[in-house]
């Protein structure tokens, strides 16, 4: 496995535009610098106050709140805006994009995004659709780092009868950041998602404000003792409201039928509690232990202390 980033000999892309320069955002853009994976960065941001920062910290060559300006001459273009924010974005840039440009998200859901934007886009761009599965609980420019990729899954979504050497490119330029890709069909990622990253979303979002809603308990006993368990649910619940609340609105289908599932297992944890079922309590908490171990030994995690929290140190 990589340990750090290293600079390609060749740019996978001349012209390079992201489009939202959010935590996703800024560490493509960092991390592409890093490698020389592009010759030139562009950055477009809708909002000045991210603009401005983008600019005052300085990975990017050229930084715009113009969306249109930003595509022309582009030859690969990535939106790293909330999911429900894709479309419209889509729309506007449709007329600029060059032709034989590689267009490409990074959305926590594909099915939506898809739909949202394959619509505005013209016949002659590759549309790669992707999700790099990696991150971290904070927003905005500052929170990027360009190791945020390394030994991370980046899956690829290829729509039907799309360019093979297309999707090839966008492989390698992803790669160059330490990710392994992995190709998947649009259904099977959401639903894979759904148990893997949105459902822990979910129940981390309603265990915390179960707790902030207690009137046994007092806020200062839950932060006083929330080492106990609590505390890492809370890291969870602070991830981008506006980013989650995109995710659950647009894997509708796919979330709800792994909530259901789940409050089929719940139901039995509660009723192994109810009659004293230590043997089926002990059960499942092996079971449990041993994906963890599986985790690790897959290096998506480490078996350090405190959960093997140490993306600060990651950020080179
Ligand atoms: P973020 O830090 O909030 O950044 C999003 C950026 O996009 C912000 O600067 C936002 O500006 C800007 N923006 C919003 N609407 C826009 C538009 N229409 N045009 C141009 N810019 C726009 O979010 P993030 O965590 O990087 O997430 C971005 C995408 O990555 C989402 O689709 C998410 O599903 C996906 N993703 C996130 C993670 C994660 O762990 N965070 C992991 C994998 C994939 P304002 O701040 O002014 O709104």
């Amino acid at each position: 496995m990589p340990d750090t980033l290293r600079a390609l000999d060749t740019p996978v892309f001349d012209r390079l535009t992201i489009i939202g320069l959010g935590l996703i955002g800024s560490s493509i853009a960092r991390a592409a610098r890093r490698t020389h994976a592009a010759k030139t960065i562009v950055a477009a941001d809708i909002s000045e106050d991210v603009c401005n920062r983008v600019r005052a910290l300085g990975f990017a060559d050229e930084v715009t709140s113009d969306l249109t300006a930003a595509v022309k001459d582009s030859d690969c273009v990535i939106l790293c805006v909330p999911v429900g924010a894709c479309g419209a974005a889509a729309e506007k840039i449709a007329a600029h994009l060059k032709q034989g440009a590689i267009v490409s998200d990074v959305g926590s859901v594909k099915g939506a995004v898809v739909a949202a934007m394959q619509p505005h886009l013209p016949s002659h761009v590759h549309f790669i659709p992707a999700h790099p599965i990696a991150g971290t609980e904070h927003s905005g420019p500052d929170a990027g780092f360009a190791t945020l990729f390394l030994n991370r899954w980046l899956i690829l979504t290829p729509i039907e009868n799309g360019d093979p050497a297309a999707t090839d490119q966008l492989a390698t330029f992803w790669r160059a950041f330490g990710s392994n890709v992995e190709i998947m069909d649009v259904a099977r990622h959401d639903l894979v998602l759904a148990v893997t990253s949105h459902l822990p979303h979910l129940i981390a979002y309603n265990i915390v404000g179960t707790a902030a809603d207690l009137e046994t308990v007092t806020q200062s006993e839950v932060i006083k003792f929330s080492a106990s368990g609590f505390r890492d649910f809370t890291r969870i619940a602070a991830s981008d409201p506006t980013m989650w609340r995109d995710v659950f609105l647009n894997n509708r289908d796919a979330v709800l039928e792994m909530l259901g599932r789940f409050n089929e297992d719940l139901a039995a944890l509660q009723r192994a509690i109810r009659w004293g079922d230590g043997e089926a309590l002990f059960n499942l908490f092996s079971r449990t232990r041993a994906i963890r171990r599986s985790i690790i030994e897959q290096g998506q995690d480490t078996a350090a202390p405190d959960f093997g929290r140490h993306a600060a140190d990651e950020k080179e």
